[in-house]
């Protein structure tokens, strides 16, 4: 039983609630079988999916409840969720390199023509002076070439002159089409580095927070410049290089074997150990080279760390322990790449080797052939010019091979990327701004970063329109994580979000976001000014409209302390800003959103770096800019919360607590004690009391 079709389907083995089925278009495809696991894991009645890109086995386990359930069904909707895949890489796997996977879908088919063409012609003409340089000399000796005799030209003086005039010709031909050619190649290669960057960067624009955590800024810097750049420079460089070995070697060959053909034969035998030794070399050079560039990766990501964090290396004057490690991971990328280098130069030199051998024998045999008289003197000259050049192009093919090689390494890990699919998807239904209300239900809602460890569990609760909830809770307890739901940044794992009555998981994603107007915990300003922070997503917004904001986030005092005002720089991540100039500034951003249509304010302790004073002032100003919008504001200084219409307690991911400020505090449970220790302490408004879980 089982079918056959482009997805190479078929049923392995099937018993009530788990099939195991083989599906071809996953084999070689890491990327693609661990997308497929996510978005299978999520569909109704799927307990457990397990995709397998070696053996390219799919193995699904259901709930029995379901009637009929369909698994093959059930993938091939999936696959059709996924991206087209961009290239494979087949691990170990004979066929289809990443790189040529990753050129079939990105090198402009418009410009390719044009380079290769150039380099045809300029190589040719290259070897047609090597020619004429060699019917110079035989002209010299009296036997130049006939057609010049069948023109009339007959003295030796004049068929040289000729062949000279001929060969400069033939020089500035080579000049002028070796720049064009060159000019072409970049272009080629500079076009195909642009296209993959531009897809590259909108993947991973698209790509899931989730991604974002497991990859690490670091590394998608790197795939986004080095990565492509490896490409691009591949492109650039090998083709003319391959192009001129070719024609050179077919060239060559050609007159040695026309010359002496006992010779051509000799020479032509290291070929086929070549092509056996480059399948012997090639999987543990490919191997090395991926875990160089795993190495790398690892080192960039400790370096942007590290300078990302130099101010806390240096209050825990950590600057000698830290550069110990980055040294000791340098050394392990040092090691890795003479790895890599050694096992493709060892390829190199056996190559080396092999040619070497063959010419001095070749020579030495050639010398006999000609003493003997079995071989001409004109044949002799032609032989002498034209050995050494296939022999040039024979030994300089690692050339490409190195090119080749760290091009393949970067095109399996830019493969990845492109083949990885964000998870969490937009839905149909479509909320205009004005449209929504801004009523969240949250119903059940449970959800863990690892499926083993529950961050949030049975969570409900209800956000009418118009009402504004405080969220308190120990650290760690998972508020964040709530507000990080909402947006569907992750999804949850059961339960079910609504807004406006609707699964948040069949709206717009972008009509979703754009409801929501968030401060994060930790707040991230972009590099440029405060107005472009404050703008940032709103560019519409008139020069009213953001006074407005940033008087209301009661960051007004901003433009006239800082110098610069407005147009102040901030810095990289705002590090020019007090850590509560900072938090004005997002919070003014998130004003701003609401003003422009977003219906839900989500404070995460925004206001902690405030103090007492500034911060009453924002509360009484939020109560006029959030009018009739919906706010949910975290917070560990209760003072802020306390006159919201509705507290809820979080505690180890469950809400405990739920009521006014006055409920709670009648009700005597956490609210009550944390209530009292942070007004009984006589700091305690200032300080920030958070109770271990
Ligand atoms: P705090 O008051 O300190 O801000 P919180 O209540 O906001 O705490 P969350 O940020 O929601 O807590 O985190 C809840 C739990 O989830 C913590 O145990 C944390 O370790 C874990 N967690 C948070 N973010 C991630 C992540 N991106 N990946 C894995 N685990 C995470
Ligand atoms: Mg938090």
């Amino acid at each position: 039983m089982g079918t056959h079709d482009s997805l190479g389907m078929r049923l392995r083995s099937r018993i009530r609630g788990r099939e195991r089925w083989e599906v071809k278009a996953l084999r070689g495809r890491p990327g693609t079988a661990q997308d497929l696991e996510r978005l299978l894991s999520q569909r109704q009645g799927v307990l457990h999916v397990k995709a397998n890109p070696t053996s390219a086995g799919v193995l699904v386990t259901y709930s029995t409840d379901t009637p009929d359930f369909d698994v093959e069904a059930l993938i091939r909707e999936g696959f059709k969720q996924l991206p087209p895949p961009v290239a494979s890489r087949p691990s170990g796997a004979k066929s289809g390199s990443a790189i040529s996977g990753i050129l079939k879908s990105f090198l402009p088919r418009d410009q390719a023509l044009t380079p290769p063409v150039l380099s045809t012609v300029g190589h040719s003409v290259h070897l047609l002076q090597g020619l004429s340089f060699v019917s110079i000399v035989n002209t010299a000796r009296g036997s130049g070439p006939g057609f010049l005799r069948s023109l009339g030209i007959v003295s030796t003086g004049a068929q040289l002159l000729v062949m000279t005039g001929w060969s400069l010709l033939l020089t500035g031909v080579d000049l002028y089409l070796q720049y064009h050619r060159k000019e072409a190649w970049r272009r080629l290669g500079q076009a195909t580095q642009h296209d993959l960057r531009d897809q590259l960067i909108t993947r991973i624009e698209k790509q899931d927070v989730e991604f974002f955590d497991r990859y690490g800024t670091g590394p998608l810097i790197d795939l986004v410049t080095k990565d492509t750049a490896q490409v691009g420079e591949f492109v650039e460089r090998s083709g003319d290089v391959i192009i001129e070995k070719a024609l050179t070697i077919a060239v060559a060959g050609f007159f040695i074997i026309t010359s002496a053909p006992s010779l051509g034969l000799i020479i032509f035998l290291p070929l086929p150990i070549i092509f056996l030794s480059s399948r012997f070399f090639g999987g543990k050079i490919t191997e090395r080279y991926a875990r160089r560039g795993e190495t790398t990766k690892q080192f960039n990501q400790m370096l942007e760390n590290n300078l990302a964090g130099i101010a806390d290396v240096k209050s825990f004057t950590a600057e000698w322990e830290e550069a110990r490690r980055l040294s000791e991971c340098d050394a392990a990328l040092a090691q890795h790449t003479l790895g890599a280098e050694r096992a493709a130069s060892l390829q190199t030199n056996f190559i080396s080797g092999l040619f070497s051998t063959t010419f001095v024998l070749t020579a030495g045999y050639a010398g006999f052939i000609t003493a003997g008289g079995g071989i001409s003197l004109s044949n002799f000259l032609r032989l002498v010019y034209w050995f050494p050049q296939l022999l040039r192009s024979l030994t300089g093919i690692e050339q490409v091979t190195g090119l080749y090689h760290r091009a393949d390494d970067s095109a399996g890990r830019l493969a990845r990327v492109l083949e990885s699919y964000p998870q969490i998807q937009s839905g149909p239904v479509r909320l205009s701004a004005e449209e929504v209300r801004g009523e969240v239900i949250f119903e059940d809602v449970s959800f863990g970063y690892d499926p083993s460890v529950k961050v949030l569990e049975n969570v409900s609760f209800h956000l009418r329109p118009g009402e504004t909830v405080g969220i308190v809770g120990p650290t760690g307890s998972g508020k964040s994580t709530l507000l990080r739901l909402l947006l569907r940044f992750f999804d949850v794992d059961s339960g079910r979000i609504s807004l406006d009555g609707n699964d948040i998981r069949d709206l717009d994603l972008h009509n979703l976001r754009s409801a929501v107007s968030m401060v994060s915990q930790d707040v991230y300003l972009f590099q440029g000014t405060i107005r472009e922070n404050v703008i940032f997503g709103q560019r519409r917004a008139t020069e009213e409209q953001i006074l407005e904001a940033m008087r209301d986030a009661g960051a007004l005092d901003l433009i006239t302390s800082v110098p610069g005002g407005l147009d102040a720089e901030v810095g990289e991540r705002g590090r020019r800003l007090s850590g509560g100039q900072r938090q004005r500034v997002a919070i003014a951003r998130a004003l701003l959103k609401l003003t422009s249509g977003a219906s839900i304010l989500a404070l995460d302790e925004a206001t902690s770096h405030l103090d007492n004073e500034t911060e009453s002032a924002f509360k009484r100003s939020l109560r006029k800019a959030a009018t009739g919008k919906n706010v949910i504001i975290i917070a560990h200084r209760l003072s802020t919360i306390r006159s919201v219409d509705r507290i809820l307690v979080l505690e180890s991911g469950r809400i405990t607590e739920a009521g006014t400020h006055d409920e709670l505090l009648a009700h005597e449970g956490l609210y009550a004690s944390l209530w009292r220790l942070q007004n009984e302490d006589p700091f305690g408004d200032q300080l920030e009391i958070r109770l271990k879980r």
